[in-house]
């Protein structure tokens, strides 16, 4: 799908017409301009990124919920210490992927 950045703003419009008016800042139709078809490409696969993190993230959690509720179950040691890394490993990729698309959103381009 075509996609009109707002020159204004930055805000992207998905479709085949730029927008009357830009819903983030009110810009006419005159201030967007049509986003190349390989950086349009890229901004898909940049939201398809961000989706997968926001999946996997939500799968950490309740890694790290499961986890927390083995550690407190303490059946014996080994099995604490394997729990206690993966409650450690879960909320690392969780910053890890926090940071990520962080990032992706202060681009301001990636969509
Ligand atoms: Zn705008």
């Amino acid at each position: 799908m075509k996609k009109w950045l707002c020159g204004v703003c930055g805000y992207i419009h998905d479709g085949e017409q730029a927008p009357e008016a830009c819903p983030k800042c009110g810009a006419p139709m005159e201030k967007f301009s049509e986003i190349p078809a390989e950086k349009s490409a890229l901004i898909d696969r940049s939201r398809k990124t961000n989706q997968i993190y926001m999946e996997i993230s939500a799968l950490l959690e309740q890694v790290r919920e499961l986890s927390e509720i083995g550690r407190d179950d303490d059946l014996d040691p080994p099995c604490v210490a394997l729990f206690k890394k993966a409650i450690v490993y879960s909320v690392e990729l969780q910053q890890g992927i926090k940071a990520e698309l962080a990032s992706h959103m202060g681009k301001g381009k990636w969509g």
